[in-house]
């Protein structure tokens, strides 16, 4: 496997073409889609796409935090926390992220900041019994 991005290699107050982004972190344009369909939010509405350098920052660093601490069943990550933590009241809503999968969103209970998670849609009436799912027809968070 190729060795990870530094999120620090991105302007966060900078907005990046797939080419741009894929240049700054050395990296193929091919990775930089597959991220975009992995969650990782761009500006899809005219070419070319458009990816906000904090927006690739809080991508990785929850992608590899991910890879380093799994959730527990009743837990999103906080980006904050930069750790696995259960939403306000346990609601989050839904987001369509790929055709296979759903973001949820909800309000970190320990700082009030953003959390999310990805599921696969195949999870989603599992983790319908853990969260108060609110869906959200938009797919933009
Ligand atoms: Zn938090």
């Amino acid at each position: 496997m190729s060795k990870r991005a530094n999120p620090m290699a991105v302007k966060a107050a900078l907005t990046y073409d797939i080419f741009e982004a894929a240049k700054a972190l050395d990296k193929s344009p091919a990775t930089i889609r597959n991220w975009i369909k992995d969650g990782l939010p761009a500006m899809t509405s005219s070419k070319p796409y458009l990816i906000s350098g904090a927006d690739i920052r809080d991508y990785l660093r929850a992608k590899y935090q991910a890879s380093k601490s799994p959730l527990a069943p009743d837990e999103l990550r906080c980006l904050s926390c930069r750790a696995g933590r259960r939403p306000v009241d346990m609601s989050v809503v839904a987001y369509l992220n790929t055709p296979q999968t759903t973001r949820l969103h909800g309000v970190c209970v320990r700082c009030g900041g953003r959390a999310s998670r990805i599921i696969s849609n195949a999870k989603r009436d599992e983790f319908a019994q853990t969260f108060q799912i609110k869906s959200n027809a938009n797919s933009d968070a």
